[in-house]
């Protein structure tokens, strides 16, 4: 997608602090982080949001997982512990239309969210 921020980011057409990447993943820092370590962990395909997963991205989806565990190894939240959240379409306040898994640490949060 040409105008999607995140498939820039993909693209290197913008320069994200990248944290982790794989062939299908990558993960970045959040540029108005939420906590002491707020990372963003996004498929290097164009989703838009969580409704857009197809069966056929099963795999994509655990991949996604898989890198939120070792973004959250990497940055020392493992043990301290860390949320992490999909926001999905308007109720949910998504602002960025290319499916992301915030990773979210570094300091107590509260429950339930607002
Ligand atoms: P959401 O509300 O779930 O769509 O979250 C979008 C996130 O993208 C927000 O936390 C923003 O701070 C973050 N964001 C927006 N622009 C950038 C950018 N250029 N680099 C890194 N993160 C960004």
């Amino acid at each position: 997608m040409t105008d999607c921020l995140f498939c820039k980011m993909v693209a290197r057409q913008i320069q994200p602090a990248v944290v982790y990447e794989t062939e299908q993943v990558l993960a970045f820092r959040d540029i108005h982080p939420k906590a002491p370590t707020h990372v963003l962990v996004i498929p290097k395909k164009h989703l838009p949001t969580l409704n857009d997963l197809a069966a056929e991205d099963t795999a994509l989806a655990g991949e996604l997982l898989q890198a939120v565990k070792i973004v959250a190894e990497q940055e020392g939240l493992a043990q301290s512990g860390y949320r992490t959240v999909i926001n999905c379409n308007g109720h949910a306040g998504q602002e960025v239309f290319h499916l992301h898994l915030h990773v979210l640490g570094g300091r107590t949060l509260k429950w339930p969210p607002g």
